[in-house]
């Protein structure tokens, strides 16, 4: 079992999972009573959402780490930091979007909505710094 906490001037987990060698299951831990077990023997399992990661299986040499931190590629970072959202009308079930897929339109108003969180309002700042920039290169050709 390993336990590993962040302080916010380090770099902040942005994703927290892993992959059992065992049967090749992916698992991810979206929040920090996210208990996720994989379903073979191994019984590799990771908790703790983004606050902290904590792995444990019957082989702990067949865990393979996939946790992404803040200071890890941008590129990344989108396509796998996501945010939990029940819909622009808050009529669907929860489900979660990958920075990179988000609207612009959601975008914007998360930035709102996460003033108060500084990890999530940065990663989202980002975000929406990457598709300036990223459009500026696209108007250029
Ligand atoms: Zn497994």
């Amino acid at each position: 079992m390993t336990l590993k906490s962040k302080k916010n001037t380090e770099p902040y987990m942005v994703h927290n999972s892993i992959q059992c060698l065992e049967c090749g299951q992916i698992l991810v831990s979206r929040h920090i009573h996210d208990l996720q077990t994989c379903s073979c023997p191994n019984m590799a399992t990771v908790d703790g959402g983004l606050l902290y990661t904590k792995t444990a299986a019957k082989d702990p040499s067949k865990l393979k780490d996939l946790c992404i931190y803040s200071d890890d590629d941008f590129e990344k970072i989108r396509i796998f930091a996501s945010r939990g959202t029940r819909g622009e009308f808050y009529d669907e079930s929860l489900h979660y979007i990958p920075l990179a897929l988000l609207t612009d339109q959601h975008l914007q108003n998360l930035l709102i909505y996460t003033e108060g969180y500084a990890n999530q309002n940065e990663l989202l700042k980002r975000e929406a710094e990457y598709r300036r920039k990223n459009k500026e290169l696209w108007q250029k050709k």
